[in-house]
């Protein structure tokens, strides 16, 4: 038998010789993975891991290098069920929505030009007036996320004074978004009121002192407090603000422009009438519920709006002009006939129980019956959430795909789907792995069933 040795291993240069015959990549970027695969290589080689031969060597780093060079950041299918994933990238995009943002921007865009008076302009022109025709906003404005712009505003309203917060809203948004965190970045002093259960008005009242720059309302979309509750309505802490003149702000994560709990059953009050209490500022994210690109969007009283795109911190936050042209084209589509087409997610948080059956019996047609024998393939009911912290209460009734297979683990399974030509990223629960198909897009049903008829 042979044995391999470390001096079966190639020089850098004779595998770089060979893999630049058919891939033309940055000789550098190969040459960083190429050391990394052979370090690896070593170390199997002293651990006395055997390989046929030495050509056998030279072929397996020729293989995983080019596997390492393809992109990174690709197309996967969606199998967990949840639409707004942020692991998977949040709001889904059509191709053809996509393209012709590339084309609107292809090359040079008047960004920051106005083409009308040949001078300089402003990137927030191309978005505001949608957004204040949606929400019928005084003003309105974007940044980067829902982070970015509740940080924004925070200090703007309340850098160097006192924010008032009831305990029941001192929420984690997830990662490292914090409401005490972030209001501490902002440079204010958060000031707790009442419990993690109970917040009365005269809580708030009780709080407010010459040091008090803003009363915050937090959304609380991403967890729910039952039983011996209560929380202070919006319209009564603006009442209380305006009778202490003091700013109150509304960070709303997940609002939306319609009302969609009957096509979808999410219960999510719309921005525009959050609005109608007058808040002099809300926030929220632009890739949760209303289906754009990441982006945080402010909306509220004009004198605010202004100061904020004079705040230093507006000049880290901005938006590029990718994000501009996607977010333009969500908001161009909203109330529009092609709506419910254009907007992915909204169609896809739309499709009911029977939709996705019927989806799914054309997967199923598709498989092929060895196929379907040995992974023991069924269609079965679900229950999903919206994702993104967006109504988690609300679960959505939903199909799934089950397989089980009594040769191949279920860890296997779930990790050969993801290592197919599109991955696809499902989910285990109690030794079974699903693939939901709430999220997965029009013509991917048969793409599907191709990666499942080669697994
Ligand atoms: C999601 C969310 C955020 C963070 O928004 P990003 O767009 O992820 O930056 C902040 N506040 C609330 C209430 C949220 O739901």
């Amino acid at each position: 038998m042979y044995i391999s040795s470390l001096k079966d291993i190639p020089s850098i240069n004779d595998v770089l010789e060979k893999l630049e015959l058919d891939l033309t990549l940055n000789r550098d970027y190969l040459k960083l993975i190429l050391k990394e695969e052979i370090e690896f290589l070593r170390s199997r080689i002293s651990k006395k891991k055997v390989y046929k031969s030495r050509e056998s060597i030279f072929d397996h780093l020729i293989l995983s290098v080019k596997q390492r060079s393809q992109f990174s950041l690709r197309q996967v299918i969606n199998g967990t069920g949840i639409v707004l994933h942020t692991g998977l990238g949040r709001a889904p995009f059509r191709s053809s929505f996509l393209k012709k943002t590339a084309q609107r921007i292809d090359g040079y865009s008047n960004l920051e030009f106005d083409i009308i008076n040949g001078c300089r302009g402003d990137r927030q022109t191309h978005i505001r007036n949608y957004i204040n025709a949606i929400c019928e906003s005084e003003d309105s404005m974007i940044v980067n996320n829902n982070a970015g712009a509740v940080l924004l505003c925070l200090n703007q309203l309340a850098d160097g004074g006192e924010v008032i917060c009831s305990r029941g809203q001192l929420v984690e948004i997830g990662g490292s978004f914090r409401i005490p965190d972030i209001i501490e970045k902002s440079g204010a002093v958060l000031k707790e009121v009442g419990t993690t259960n109970r917040t009365h008005l005269s809580d708030y009242e009780k709080a407010i002192n010459s040091k008090t720059k803003l009363i915050l309302q937090v959304h609380t979309s991403n967890y729910l407090i039952s039983g011996y509750t209560k929380s202070v309505e919006l319209s009564k802490l603006i009442n209380l603000g305006e009778k202490h003149n003091i700013p109150v702000m509304s960070d709303w994560g997940s609002g939306t422009f319609t009302n969609m709990e009957k096509k979808t059953g999410i219960k999510e009050t719309t921005i525009k009438s959050i609005l109608k209490n007058g808040p002099d500022l809300v926030t929220f994210s632009g890739d949760k519920l209303i289906g754009g690109p990441q982006s945080g969007l402010i909306v509220g009283k004009k004198k605010w709006v202004s100061l904020l795109k004079e705040n230093t911190l507006y000049r880290t936050l901005r938006c590029n002009k990718i994000v501009i042209s996607l977010l333009e084209e969500t908001l161009r589509t909203y109330k529009s006939k092609s709506f419910k087409k254009n907007n992915l997610s909204l169609m896809l948080l739309s499709k009911n129980r029977e939709d996705l059956k019927r989806d799914g019996e054309k997967i199923l047609s598709k498989i092929n019956r060895d196929q379907i024998e040995k992974y023991n393939i069924y269609l079965t009911e679900t229950l999903v959430e919206a994702g993104s912290g967006s109504s988690p209460q609300q679960k959505l009734e939903s199909m799934a795909l089950s397989f089980q297979s009594d040769e191949i683990g279920v860890n296997e399974i779930a990790k050969n789907f993801r290592m197919s030509f599109i991955p696809v990223i499902g989910y285990i629960s109690e030794n079974i792995f699903y693939i939901d198909l709430k999220a997965l897009l029009p013509r991917q049903n048969i793409k599907l069933a191709k990666i499942i008829n080669n697994l």
